[in-house]
């Protein structure tokens, strides 16, 4: 069929041919529907269509307009999947009733590393909402940092935080998990490495980048080294460690050249130590630290929010496009609900006992 270049005069003509009550329906229909598109979306439109409409259930290209909810957010649908959707569809935005603003103002307010209750408070949202856009976002932040790949001089080690329990205290959850909750910031008494705590291998590039997350519970090993780094250090690093057999096994698996350094963390072996992971390890902790205690369970989120945003550095606004930039280009299909429906201990590596 042709498709028509309507004007709005053309389909003036159209509706002047209608019967009375088709023009009052219409009439009502016309003014229900706001003038203009809303700053989010006009962002996400622009963000997420760049180079062509694509749909963000099946990822087809065959995307057209389709009228508007009653809300003025343009709909769409997908000739593939024969889904409709508006632009928000499985972003960290789906379902939000605020504004770009506002959420612009909410990342800076992580940029600068607020508490919850004094970005709720800047921004003039709730506590809960609050706790479930800092999560949503971190979610999706950790989605995207999976294809990152660590290149030139990559120093490796792991380090170990405490377990906690922080805002998980329902006797049955912690009865399961099989042990009694600490409070904030408890020191561990146990010796050794036991399982009391959780074992997080890291890794940084002298250029830049900084890659962690939660392996296991206890001492660190080589399948756990795998889990974190495995897919994330390119063939041509050179890894920098310490005398551990688990980085020397996984470099020889990755096909990496290994530096390792006798003696550990103050000694130099030519251009190679591994004096910029201490200093991350302990930069870590100081900003765990300030947020007194981080329950175990979303600590790789916070692990995500250290690596991307206060290891990276920059100016305020730069960690803030940062986020907005990385966040968007995510598909994300959590909801809200399942924000804290995560494992007590999110490990990677089953511990072997
Ligand atoms: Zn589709």
């Amino acid at each position: 069929m042709e498709q028509q270049n309507h004007t709005a005069e053309s389909i003036m003509e159209l509706i002047e041919q209608l019967p009375k009550e088709e023009r009052n329906k219409l009439h009502k229909l016309l003014t229900d529907i706001p003038e203009v598109t809303s700053e989010l979306e006009e962002y996400l439109t622009e963000q997420r269509f760049s180079s062509g409409r694509v749909c963000p259930i099946c990822g087809g290209t065959h995307v057209q307009r389709n009228g508007r909810r009653k809300s003025g957010a343009q709909k769409f649908i997908c000739r593939d999947c024969g889904k409709t959707f508006s632009i928000t569809k499985n972003t960290v935005f789906s379902g939000t009733r605020k504004g770009l603003e506002v959420w612009k103002e909410y990342m800076d307010c992580m940029s600068e590393g607020l508490s919850l209750d004094k970005s709720a408070e800047r921004c003039g949202i709730s506590h809960r909402t609050s706790f479930t856009w800092r999560h949503k976002i971190l979610d999706a932040l950790g989605k995207c940092t999976d294809g990152d790949s660590l290149t030139g001089i990559v120093e490796a080690d792991e380090t170990f935080l405490p377990v906690s329990y922080k805002g998980d205290k329902s006797a049955f959850e912690v009865k399961a998990a099989g042990r009694k909750p600490r409070e904030r910031g408890g020191e561990n008494h146990k010796r050794g490495l036991s399982n009391e705590l959780v074992c997080v291998p890291c890794a940084v590039v002298r250029k830049g980048g900084a890659l962690s997350k939660v392996a296991k519970l206890g001492k660190c090993s080589t399948e756990a080294v795998e889990k974190v780094l495995g897919g994330h250090v390119s063939k041509e690093a050179t890894l920098c460690t310490d005398e551990d057999a688990s980085y020397r096994r996984f470099s020889k698996r990755n096909g990496n050249d290994l530096v390792q350094i006798k003696g550990g963390k103050g000694s130099v072996k030519g251009i190679y130590h591994i004096q910029h992971l201490n200093c991350y390890h302990s930069k870590l902790k100081s900003f765990l630290a300030a947020f007194k205690g981080v329950s175990s369970k979303y600590l790789n989120n916070y692990l995500t929010w250290n690596n991307m945003v206060v290891h990276k550095g920059g100016t305020l606004a730069e960690k803030t496009r940062r986020l907005l930039e990385n966040v968007v280009a995510v598909l994300f299909e959590e909801t809200c609900r399942a924000v804290p429906l995560k494992p007590l201990i999110p490990v990677l590596v089953k511990n072997q006992s």
